[in-house]
Protein backbone atom coordinates (compact mmCIF):
# COMPACT_ATOMS: atom_id res chain seq x y z
CA UNK A 1 0.00 0.00 0.00
CA UNK A 2 1.75 3.15 -1.15
CA UNK A 3 2.18 5.19 2.01
CA UNK A 4 -0.03 8.44 1.92
CA UNK A 5 1.45 12.04 2.54
CA UNK A 6 0.59 13.72 5.60
CA UNK A 7 -0.82 17.06 5.91
CA UNK A 8 -2.47 19.31 8.02
CA UNK A 9 -5.85 18.82 8.48
CA UNK A 10 -8.66 21.16 9.43
CA UNK A 11 -11.73 19.91 11.60
CA UNK A 12 -14.72 19.54 9.06
CA UNK A 13 -17.60 18.99 10.03
CA UNK A 14 -19.55 16.88 7.16
CA UNK A 15 -22.84 17.83 6.00
CA UNK A 16 -25.84 16.09 6.93
CA UNK A 17 -27.10 14.52 3.37
CA UNK A 18 -30.90 14.07 3.34
CA UNK A 19 -33.34 14.97 5.46
CA UNK A 20 -32.50 14.68 9.01
CA UNK A 21 -35.02 13.15 10.75
CA UNK A 22 -34.68 10.94 14.22
CA UNK A 23 -36.30 7.33 14.54
CA UNK A 24 -37.76 7.04 18.00
CA UNK A 25 -36.48 4.02 19.77
CA UNK A 26 -39.06 1.46 20.05
CA UNK A 27 -39.30 -2.19 21.67
CA UNK A 28 -36.90 -4.91 20.07
CA UNK A 29 -36.50 -8.12 19.51
CA UNK A 30 -33.52 -9.08 17.43
CA UNK A 31 -33.70 -12.64 17.63
CA UNK A 32 -35.07 -13.47 14.58
CA UNK A 33 -32.13 -11.50 13.30
CA UNK A 34 -30.15 -15.28 13.27
CA UNK A 35 -32.91 -16.58 10.79
CA UNK A 36 -31.50 -14.52 8.51
CA UNK A 37 -28.43 -14.64 6.69
CA UNK A 38 -26.65 -12.83 4.13
CA UNK A 39 -23.10 -14.48 4.06
CA UNK A 40 -20.51 -11.69 4.49
CA UNK A 41 -18.35 -11.99 1.96
CA UNK A 42 -14.58 -11.16 2.62
CA UNK A 43 -12.56 -9.74 -0.61
CA UNK A 44 -9.26 -8.36 -0.71
CA UNK A 45 -9.59 -4.69 -1.98
CA UNK A 46 -7.43 -2.53 -3.86
CA UNK A 47 -7.22 0.47 -4.26
CA UNK A 48 -8.43 0.95 -8.36
CA UNK A 49 -12.10 -0.50 -6.55
CA UNK A 50 -13.12 2.66 -5.19
CA UNK A 51 -14.13 3.53 -8.78
CA UNK A 52 -15.48 0.34 -9.70
CA UNK A 53 -18.10 0.11 -12.64
CA UNK A 54 -21.58 0.92 -11.38
CA UNK A 55 -24.77 -0.87 -12.90
CA UNK A 56 -25.40 1.98 -14.84
CA UNK A 57 -22.26 1.28 -16.46
CA UNK A 58 -24.00 -1.83 -17.83
CA UNK A 59 -24.81 -1.71 -22.07
CA UNK A 60 -28.36 -0.61 -22.41
CA UNK A 61 -28.98 -0.04 -18.82
CA UNK A 62 -30.70 3.68 -18.63
CA UNK A 63 -31.47 5.68 -15.82
CA UNK A 64 -35.30 3.85 -15.74
CA UNK A 65 -34.10 0.23 -15.76
CA UNK A 66 -31.14 1.09 -13.42
CA UNK A 67 -33.93 2.20 -10.63
CA UNK A 68 -35.86 -0.99 -11.80
CA UNK A 69 -33.14 -2.82 -10.69
CA UNK A 70 -31.85 -0.87 -7.03
CA UNK A 71 -35.35 -1.04 -6.22
CA UNK A 72 -34.97 -4.66 -6.35
CA UNK A 73 -32.21 -4.82 -4.27
CA UNK A 74 -29.54 -5.16 -7.45
CA UNK A 75 -27.27 -2.41 -6.58
CA UNK A 76 -23.85 -4.15 -7.31
CA UNK A 77 -22.73 -5.46 -10.86
CA UNK A 78 -21.68 -8.74 -8.39
CA UNK A 79 -25.31 -9.37 -7.30
CA UNK A 80 -26.01 -9.25 -10.73
CA UNK A 81 -23.49 -11.23 -12.45
CA UNK A 82 -24.78 -14.30 -10.14
CA UNK A 83 -28.56 -14.30 -11.02
CA UNK A 84 -30.30 -16.12 -13.50
CA UNK A 85 -31.96 -14.56 -16.36
CA UNK A 86 -35.35 -16.05 -14.39
CA UNK A 87 -34.63 -14.79 -11.44
CA UNK A 88 -33.56 -11.25 -12.52
CA UNK A 89 -36.17 -10.98 -14.86
CA UNK A 90 -39.27 -11.52 -11.82
CA UNK A 91 -37.42 -9.21 -9.03
CA UNK A 92 -37.02 -6.51 -11.33
CA UNK A 93 -39.56 -7.13 -13.66
CA UNK A 94 -37.54 -6.79 -16.80
CA UNK A 95 -38.04 -8.93 -20.16
CA UNK A 96 -36.05 -12.14 -20.25
CA UNK A 97 -33.84 -11.31 -22.89
CA UNK A 98 -32.93 -7.82 -21.29
CA UNK A 99 -32.31 -9.37 -18.20
CA UNK A 100 -30.10 -12.29 -19.67
CA UNK A 101 -28.04 -9.25 -21.35
CA UNK A 102 -27.93 -7.30 -18.30
CA UNK A 103 -25.95 -10.30 -16.71
CA UNK A 104 -24.18 -11.22 -19.31
CA UNK A 105 -22.64 -7.45 -19.02
CA UNK A 106 -22.09 -7.60 -15.36
CA UNK A 107 -20.07 -11.01 -15.32
CA UNK A 108 -17.40 -9.38 -17.48
CA UNK A 109 -17.78 -6.07 -15.83
CA UNK A 110 -17.95 -7.22 -12.11
CA UNK A 111 -14.83 -7.93 -9.71
CA UNK A 112 -15.62 -11.29 -9.20
CA UNK A 113 -12.18 -10.62 -6.59
CA UNK A 114 -9.23 -13.71 -6.92
CA UNK A 115 -6.93 -15.55 -4.87
CA UNK A 116 -4.16 -14.43 -3.79
CA UNK A 117 -0.72 -16.80 -2.13
CA UNK A 118 -0.11 -17.21 1.32
CA UNK A 119 2.94 -15.21 1.01
CA UNK A 120 1.01 -12.47 -0.81
CA UNK A 121 -1.46 -13.01 2.06
CA UNK A 122 1.78 -12.69 4.67
CA UNK A 123 2.95 -9.14 3.39
CA UNK A 124 -0.61 -7.78 3.91
CA UNK A 125 -0.49 -9.18 7.33
CA UNK A 126 3.16 -7.29 7.62
CA UNK A 127 1.36 -4.13 6.97
CA UNK A 128 -0.86 -4.52 9.90
CA UNK A 129 -0.13 -1.63 12.77
CA UNK A 130 -1.98 -1.41 16.33
CA UNK A 131 -2.77 0.99 18.34
CA UNK A 132 -2.37 1.00 21.88
CA UNK A 133 -5.21 1.65 24.04
CA UNK A 134 -2.67 2.66 26.88
CA UNK A 135 -4.39 -0.15 28.70
CA UNK A 136 -1.50 -2.64 29.18
CA UNK A 137 -4.21 -5.44 29.76
CA UNK A 138 -5.91 -4.88 27.27
CA UNK A 139 -3.53 -4.06 24.80
CA UNK A 140 -2.04 -7.65 26.09
CA UNK A 141 -5.60 -9.62 25.56
CA UNK A 142 -4.77 -8.19 21.90
CA UNK A 143 -2.02 -9.44 21.23
CA UNK A 144 -0.44 -5.52 21.13
CA UNK A 145 -3.52 -3.34 20.32
CA UNK A 146 -5.56 -2.68 18.30
CA UNK A 147 -4.95 -4.01 14.81
CA UNK A 148 -5.60 -2.35 11.28
CA UNK A 149 -6.88 -3.95 8.48
CA UNK A 150 -9.92 -5.16 10.99
CA UNK A 151 -13.32 -4.55 12.57
CA UNK A 152 -13.77 -4.32 15.94
CA UNK A 153 -16.90 -4.43 18.01
CA UNK A 154 -16.95 -2.91 21.32
CA UNK A 155 -20.59 -4.68 22.71
CA UNK A 156 -22.41 -4.04 26.12
CA UNK A 157 -25.00 -2.51 28.17
CA UNK A 158 -25.77 0.79 28.48
CA UNK A 159 -23.04 2.97 30.59
CA UNK A 160 -20.93 -0.26 29.98
CA UNK A 161 -17.82 2.35 28.70
CA UNK A 162 -17.81 1.39 24.77
CA UNK A 163 -18.31 5.41 24.41
CA UNK A 164 -15.21 5.95 26.66
CA UNK A 165 -13.05 3.31 24.26
CA UNK A 166 -14.08 5.14 21.18
CA UNK A 167 -12.91 8.38 22.83
CA UNK A 168 -9.96 7.05 24.00
CA UNK A 169 -9.28 5.41 20.70
CA UNK A 170 -9.75 8.60 18.20
CA UNK A 171 -7.03 10.81 20.80
CA UNK A 172 -4.50 7.40 20.65
CA UNK A 173 -4.87 7.51 16.96
CA UNK A 174 -3.19 11.11 16.59
CA UNK A 175 0.08 9.59 18.97
CA UNK A 176 2.95 9.55 17.30
CA UNK A 177 3.92 5.97 16.03
CA UNK A 178 6.87 5.47 18.48
CA UNK A 179 4.10 6.04 21.46
CA UNK A 180 1.55 3.51 20.16
CA UNK A 181 -0.62 5.65 17.75
CA UNK A 182 -0.60 5.85 14.52
CA UNK A 183 -0.12 9.48 13.99
CA UNK A 184 -3.34 9.34 12.01
CA UNK A 185 -6.28 11.45 11.31
CA UNK A 186 -9.83 9.73 12.27
CA UNK A 187 -13.32 10.22 11.52
CA UNK A 188 -16.16 9.38 13.74
CA UNK A 189 -19.56 9.07 12.97
CA UNK A 190 -21.54 9.65 16.19
CA UNK A 191 -25.01 7.98 15.85
CA UNK A 192 -26.21 8.52 19.46
CA UNK A 193 -24.64 11.97 20.16
CA UNK A 194 -22.72 11.26 22.80
CA UNK A 195 -19.20 12.37 20.94
CA UNK A 196 -17.43 15.37 23.53
CA UNK A 197 -14.99 17.05 22.64
CA UNK A 198 -14.62 18.03 26.27
CA UNK A 199 -13.53 14.58 27.30
CA UNK A 200 -11.10 14.22 24.00
CA UNK A 201 -9.55 17.30 25.75
CA UNK A 202 -9.54 15.75 29.03
CA UNK A 203 -8.03 12.48 27.47
CA UNK A 204 -5.60 14.65 25.49
CA UNK A 205 -4.45 16.44 28.60
CA UNK A 206 -3.97 12.54 30.16
CA UNK A 207 -1.71 11.99 27.83
CA UNK A 208 0.33 15.58 27.78
CA UNK A 209 -0.75 16.08 24.35
CA UNK A 210 -2.28 19.63 23.08
CA UNK A 211 -6.01 18.98 22.79
CA UNK A 212 -6.67 21.42 20.31
CA UNK A 213 -4.24 19.52 17.92
CA UNK A 214 -5.83 16.19 18.43
CA UNK A 215 -9.47 18.00 18.15
CA UNK A 216 -8.24 19.07 15.02
CA UNK A 217 -7.41 15.36 13.57
CA UNK A 218 -10.93 14.21 14.59
CA UNK A 219 -13.34 14.67 12.32
CA UNK A 220 -17.00 14.35 13.44
CA UNK A 221 -20.45 13.89 11.95
CA UNK A 222 -23.71 13.04 13.66
CA UNK A 223 -26.17 10.47 11.90
CA UNK A 224 -29.83 11.31 11.71
CA UNK A 225 -30.66 8.09 10.36
CA UNK A 226 -29.48 4.59 9.06
CA UNK A 227 -29.54 5.87 5.71
CA UNK A 228 -27.53 8.95 6.27
CA UNK A 229 -25.47 6.95 8.35
CA UNK A 230 -24.33 4.77 5.36
CA UNK A 231 -24.43 8.60 3.01
CA UNK A 232 -21.81 9.23 5.28
CA UNK A 233 -19.32 6.51 4.21
CA UNK A 234 -18.73 7.92 0.75
CA UNK A 235 -18.15 11.69 2.54
CA UNK A 236 -15.42 9.84 4.60
CA UNK A 237 -14.22 8.42 1.26
CA UNK A 238 -14.37 11.77 -0.81
CA UNK A 239 -12.54 13.61 2.46
CA UNK A 240 -10.27 11.37 3.23
CA UNK A 241 -7.66 11.81 -0.38
CA UNK A 242 -4.76 13.17 0.93
CA UNK A 243 -5.39 12.35 4.63
CA UNK A 244 -3.75 9.54 6.73
CA UNK A 245 -7.42 7.87 7.53
CA UNK A 246 -6.13 5.23 10.34
CA UNK A 247 -9.09 4.89 12.57
CA UNK A 248 -12.70 5.36 11.72
CA UNK A 249 -15.52 4.82 14.41
CA UNK A 250 -19.36 4.44 14.78
CA UNK A 251 -20.37 4.71 17.85
CA UNK A 252 -23.32 3.33 17.69
CA UNK A 253 -22.93 0.69 14.75
CA UNK A 254 -26.48 -0.94 14.99
CA UNK A 255 -29.10 2.15 17.05
CA UNK A 256 -30.59 3.56 13.89
CA UNK A 257 -31.11 -0.30 12.03
CA UNK A 258 -32.30 -1.42 15.31
CA UNK A 259 -34.98 1.73 15.98
CA UNK A 260 -36.20 1.80 12.17
CA UNK A 261 -36.58 -1.67 11.05
CA UNK A 262 -38.86 -3.13 13.11
CA UNK A 263 -40.19 -6.71 13.65
CA UNK A 264 -39.74 -10.19 11.39
CA UNK A 265 -40.74 -8.95 8.50
CA UNK A 266 -38.14 -5.73 8.06
CA UNK A 267 -35.24 -8.03 9.19
CA UNK A 268 -33.55 -8.94 5.44
CA UNK A 269 -34.23 -5.54 4.71
CA UNK A 270 -32.39 -4.14 7.79
CA UNK A 271 -29.55 -7.66 7.51
CA UNK A 272 -29.04 -6.63 3.81
CA UNK A 273 -28.26 -3.19 4.33
CA UNK A 274 -26.24 -3.32 7.51
CA UNK A 275 -24.20 -6.01 5.31
CA UNK A 276 -23.58 -3.77 2.80
CA UNK A 277 -22.55 -0.67 5.61
CA UNK A 278 -19.79 -3.50 7.03
CA UNK A 279 -18.72 -3.72 3.14
CA UNK A 280 -18.48 -0.37 2.89
CA UNK A 281 -16.42 0.36 6.10
CA UNK A 282 -14.25 -2.90 5.60
CA UNK A 283 -13.30 -1.25 2.30
CA UNK A 284 -11.73 1.98 3.79
CA UNK A 285 -10.02 -0.33 6.20
CA UNK A 286 -8.35 -2.10 3.62
CA UNK A 287 -7.01 0.68 1.22
CA UNK A 288 -6.52 3.00 3.80
CA UNK A 289 -4.43 0.17 6.17
CA UNK A 290 -7.08 1.69 9.06
CA UNK A 291 -8.66 0.68 12.05
CA UNK A 292 -12.65 -0.02 12.23
CA UNK A 293 -13.84 0.67 15.45
CA UNK A 294 -17.81 0.45 15.66
CA UNK A 295 -20.08 -0.37 19.15
CA UNK A 296 -23.23 -2.54 19.39
CA UNK A 297 -25.71 -2.93 22.07
CA UNK A 298 -27.29 -5.84 23.42
CA UNK A 299 -30.45 -7.55 24.02
CA UNK A 300 -32.38 -5.77 26.26
CA UNK A 301 -34.81 -8.08 27.47
CA UNK A 302 -33.25 -10.37 30.15
CA UNK A 303 -35.82 -12.82 29.15
CA UNK A 304 -34.77 -16.55 27.15
CA UNK A 305 -37.62 -16.22 24.93
CA UNK A 306 -36.20 -12.88 23.26
CA UNK A 307 -32.85 -13.12 24.17
CA UNK A 308 -29.40 -13.66 26.20
CA UNK A 309 -29.02 -9.80 28.08
CA UNK A 310 -25.37 -10.65 27.48
CA UNK A 311 -25.29 -10.83 23.27
CA UNK A 312 -24.85 -8.48 21.06
CA UNK A 313 -27.69 -7.41 18.48
CA UNK A 314 -26.68 -7.68 15.03
CA UNK A 315 -27.15 -11.20 14.27
CA UNK A 316 -24.65 -13.13 12.28
CA UNK A 317 -24.11 -10.30 9.47
CA UNK A 318 -22.03 -8.34 12.57
CA UNK A 319 -20.11 -11.55 14.00
CA UNK A 320 -19.30 -12.78 10.76
CA UNK A 321 -17.69 -9.36 9.73
CA UNK A 322 -15.87 -8.30 13.75
CA UNK A 323 -12.73 -9.55 13.51
CA UNK A 324 -12.65 -8.95 17.08
CA UNK A 325 -15.35 -8.54 19.67
CA UNK A 326 -15.02 -7.23 22.96
CA UNK A 327 -17.71 -7.56 25.10
CA UNK A 328 -17.86 -5.15 28.20
CA UNK A 329 -19.69 -4.67 31.54
CA UNK A 330 -19.46 -2.98 35.01
CA UNK A 331 -17.60 -4.38 37.83
CA UNK A 332 -17.36 -3.14 41.37
CA UNK A 333 -15.77 0.55 42.19
CA UNK A 334 -16.30 1.70 38.49
CA UNK A 335 -13.90 -0.84 36.75
CA UNK A 336 -15.20 -2.15 33.33
CA UNK A 337 -14.44 -6.05 32.43
CA UNK A 338 -13.61 -6.25 29.03
CA UNK A 339 -13.88 -9.77 27.69
CA UNK A 340 -12.23 -10.97 24.08
CA UNK A 341 -15.02 -13.14 22.93
CA UNK A 342 -14.09 -13.84 19.22
CA UNK A 343 -10.79 -13.50 17.59
CA UNK A 344 -9.05 -15.03 14.09
CA UNK A 345 -5.85 -16.03 16.34
CA UNK A 346 -6.12 -15.03 20.11
CA UNK A 347 -7.16 -16.84 22.63
CA UNK A 348 -10.36 -15.86 24.69
CA UNK A 349 -9.53 -14.03 28.40
CA UNK A 350 -10.40 -11.17 29.92
CA UNK A 351 -8.88 -8.00 31.42
CA UNK A 352 -9.70 -4.74 33.98
CA UNK A 353 -9.85 -1.64 32.99
CA UNK A 354 -10.97 1.88 34.81
CA UNK A 355 -12.20 4.96 33.25
CA UNK A 356 -10.76 7.75 35.16
CA UNK A 357 -11.17 11.37 34.07
CA UNK A 358 -7.72 11.28 32.28
CA UNK A 359 -9.25 8.49 30.29
CA UNK A 360 -9.05 4.60 30.19
CA UNK A 361 -5.99 3.08 32.78
CA UNK A 362 -5.44 -0.19 33.95
P1 LIG B 1 -21.74 3.37 26.77
O1 LIG B 1 -21.24 4.07 25.54
O2 LIG B 1 -21.32 1.94 26.86
O3 LIG B 1 -23.21 3.53 26.97
P2 LIG B 1 -20.03 5.25 28.07
O4 LIG B 1 -18.81 4.92 27.34
O5 LIG B 1 -20.73 6.50 27.72
O6 LIG B 1 -21.07 4.05 28.04
O7 LIG B 1 -19.63 5.26 29.61
C1 LIG B 1 -20.18 6.17 30.50
C2 LIG B 1 -19.45 6.01 31.80
O8 LIG B 1 -18.09 6.41 31.66
C3 LIG B 1 -20.01 6.89 32.86
O9 LIG B 1 -21.07 6.24 33.53
C4 LIG B 1 -18.81 7.06 33.77
O10 LIG B 1 -18.72 5.97 34.64
C5 LIG B 1 -17.64 6.99 32.84
N1 LIG B 1 -17.11 8.33 32.57
C6 LIG B 1 -17.48 9.16 31.59
N2 LIG B 1 -16.81 10.33 31.66
C7 LIG B 1 -15.99 10.23 32.71
C8 LIG B 1 -15.03 11.10 33.33
N3 LIG B 1 -14.79 12.33 32.85
N4 LIG B 1 -14.37 10.66 34.40
C9 LIG B 1 -14.62 9.44 34.88
N5 LIG B 1 -15.51 8.57 34.37
C10 LIG B 1 -16.18 8.96 33.29
MG1 LIG C 1 -22.23 5.16 24.13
Amino acid sequence: MASKTKKPSKTKEITPVGKAKITATTDENDDGLDLVEQEQETRTVTEEQIDEPTIEDLPGVGPATAEKLREAGFDELLAIAVMTSGALSDAAELGDAVASKIIQSAKKMANIGGFLSGGQLLERRREVMKLKSQVESLDALLGGGFETQALIEVYGAFGSGKTQIAHQLAVNCTLPVDQGGFDGDVFYIDTEDTFRPERIMQMSRGLDLDPDEVLERIHVARAYNSDHQMLLIDEIKRMSKGMNVKLIVVDSLTGHFRAEYIGRGMLADRQQKLNRHLKDLKQIADINNALILVTNQVHSKPDAMWGDPTKPVGGHILAHASTFRLYLRKAKGGRRIVRLVDSPNLPEGECVMEVIEDGLRD
